[in-house]
């Protein structure tokens, strides 16, 4: 079991200009085997949300707090480091993939899952789970062999985000527009990998997205309207479907 709070969070930058405030206040609870989806418009905050949560050091919290209630009792994850925040079961899914160049797929994962679990997976069942993950995401095995996300096209990146989910196996999954880029068959491939993740039961979602596209192939059990750094209104999946419909423009208008 696993609960994500979130109560009050604000969040900072620094730029040339002096630090300026990004989140203004988020507050989100996803307990376990929720789906929640982030829609906003562009620059609203949602990525600087996902990077706070998972630890970022370039965004700096000024108030506010996150806490992951876990197996092991309540933690504190603020407090912690990015690779705690990763072994307590806190899952990134980044908008834009950093390249590593040198280190192939299989080693990187390999790297990732034994840091996670603090023990070296099973070469026979690892191999299996990879192979796996690869067929099912419709993978070429090659690509286990190529430096990480370097000249991968944008439906190679996503599908290795998801590939990592389905590996490293977290409790709280946040994915920063898995969905952007991807063309609709690569669309739902990725929404397939999320959804035999989320069928774990178990599992926590936050799902951050421009588009109600992603959310025929994966059903939210909440969506919240993120605008200027904050939850500018809450509701079920009709919500999304209001936000097809007209925009985000009652949303912005409302909080300027
Ligand atoms: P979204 O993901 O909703 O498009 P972001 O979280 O990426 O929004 O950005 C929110 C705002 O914060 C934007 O105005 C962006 O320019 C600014 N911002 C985000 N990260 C940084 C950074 N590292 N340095 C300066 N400004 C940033
Ligand atoms: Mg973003
Ligand atoms: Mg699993």
């Amino acid at each position: 079991m696993a609960t994500l709070d979130i109560k009050d969070l604000h969040v900072s930058v620094t730029t040339e200009d002096g630090d300026k405030e990004i989140l203004k206040g988020v507050d989100l609870t996803i307990r376990e085997g929720e789906t929640h989806a982030i829609m906003g418009p562009n620059g609203s905050g949602k990525s600087t949300l996902a990077y706070s949560i998972a630890g970022h050091p370039k965004y700096t919290v000024t108030g506010g707090s996150v806490t992951l209630d876990g197996p092991d009792g309540r933690a504190d994850v603020l407090a912690m480091s990015v690779d705690e925040r990763a072994r307590a079961g806190l899952f990134l899914a980044m908008q834009y993939p950093v390249e590593v160049p040198g280190v192939s797929v299989a080693n990187f994962l390999r790297t990732a899952k034994t840091a996670i679990d603090g023990e070296a997976p099973k070469l026979r069942t690892w191999v299996k789970d990879v192979n796996s993950a690869m067929e099912q995401l419709k993978m070429d095995p090659a690509f286990s062999q190529r430096s990480v996300n370097e000249g991968f096209s944008g439906g190679e990146k996503k599908r290795h985000e998801i590939m990592q989910l389905e590996l490293l196996d977290p409790l709280v999954a946040i994915l920063d527009e898995t969905d952007s880029g991807l063309d609709i068959d690569a669309l739902k491939i990725v929404s397939e990998g999320v959804n035999r993740f989320k069928a774990e039961g178990d599992k926590g979602v936050l799902l951050i997205t421009h588009y109600t596209r992603i959310l025929r192939y994966i059903t939210p059990d909440f969506v919240h309207v993120f605008v200027d750094g904050k939850v500018a209104e809450q509701g079920g999946p009709e919500l999304a479907e209001e936000l097809e419909a007209s925009g985000y423009d009652r949303f912005v208008k409302a909080s300027a």
